[in-house]
């Protein structure tokens, strides 16, 4: 039996890029014919017809499968989807713009051939973002590697193959807020990479601006590391110590010299400042209590409405019931 490969495609409105990509999809198919294929499309809750577009495109293909979301659950949410979806021996996500060519996937196929359970894409340049993201991409990586176990690897992204075996712990995982980068390099396994040149997006627009690529960067580094609270205890002691010191001083000084009034600056200066440093403190403790309490609720990380597969749709609740 040839062994069968899920590529897994997060969609938010990428219908200008679809044509392309399926076409594209399809030679590369039909170039490794000892494997067979799955193509799985998690449409993230799009508002520009690509849902309709896939569900046409799935009665001419047979290997494509789309599964909708209820609504736009954000990038990592609809990952976790098509990853829990994907019936292959190896699951390969991919973004659905083609800046993750799929032309390197039997590159990728070789390496796993070879025992490798997880083989990384990493991409040769970064021409295609610009400055301010290639250093703000830097630092993240700097920051988020110097605190957080494991490291995360620089210059890649979802662009991956995984292993059964690598695929079902992902799976299993049970926290609903994921960071997939983080997830992912969590999880382990033999690794290997290939490199490959990223192109600029084929048509729309990105999904991430600055203050979304920011937030999912606090969710990184928050997700894996408890650094940024330990770092309060130590600043917390440092600044006691001084503030005793001060006080000593201040004692010394008043029996030597006798009692000594002015004072408003230094006492305006520590009262600010002290305050500035604890509302700091309460707001990253604040981070921290907001995940538990999002974790707490044990809600799923997304939900489907509805399955397509060669044209036929079956509602959410009647596949999972019959998974059951
Ligand atoms: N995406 C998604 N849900 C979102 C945002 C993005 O499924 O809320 C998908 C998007 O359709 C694309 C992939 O995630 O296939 C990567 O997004 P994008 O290309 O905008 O990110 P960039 O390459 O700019 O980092
Ligand atoms: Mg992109």
């Amino acid at each position: 039996m040839r062994k069968l490969v899920s590529l897994v495609l997060p969609v938010y409105d990428e219908a200008d890029a679809l044509d392309r990509l399926l076409e594209r999809l399809v030679a590369v198919i039909a170039s490794l014919g000892q494997f067979r294929f799955e193509v799985v499309f998690v449409n993230d809750g799009s508002r520009d017809g690509t849902l309709e577009l896939l569900v046409r495109k799935s009665r001419e293909l047979p290997f494509l499968r789309v599964v909708d979301l209820s609504r736009n659950f954000g990038k990592e949410a609809a990952l976790s989807a098509g990853i829990c979806e994907a019936r292959g021996d190896a699951v390969i996500p991919l973004d659905a713009d083609l800046q993750d060519p799929p032309e390197i996937i039997g590159k990728m196929l070789e390496k796993w051939e070879e025992g490798a359970e997880v083989v990384l894409a990493r991409r040769a340049n970064r021409d295609s973002d610009n400055l301010l993201k290639r250093l703000t991409a830097k630092w993240f990586y700097r920051v988020h590697n110097s605190m957080a176990e494991p490291a995360i690897p620089e210059n890649v992204g979802d662009f991956r193959l995984l292993d059964r075996q690598v695929v079902d712990v992902l799976v299993r995982l049970s926290e609903n807020r994921r960071f997939m980068k983080g997830l992912f390099a969590w999880v382990g396994f033999r690794t290997e990479t290939v490199d490959f040149e990223r192109e600029p997006r084929h048509g729309g627009r990105t999904k991430f601006s600055g203050w979304r690529l920011w937030n999912l960067a606090l969710e990184g580094i928050t997700s894996f590391s408890t650094v940024p609270l330990r770092t309060w205890t130590y600043f917390g002691i440092v600044v006691a110590l001084l503030a005793l010191s001060y006080g000593l001083w201040l004692v010394m000084r008043t029996l030597i010299l006798g009692v000594d009034l002015p004072g408003y600056a230094s006492l305006m200066t520590a009262i600010l400042f002290l305050g500035g440093v604890q509302l700091v403190g309460i707001g990253i403790l604040g981070e921290y209590v907001g995940r538990t309490y999002m974790e707490s609720k044990r809600r799923p990380p997304f939900v489907v409405r509805a399955r397509y597969s060669a044209g036929a749709k079956s509602p959410a609740s009647l596949r999972d019931a019959a998974a059951k």
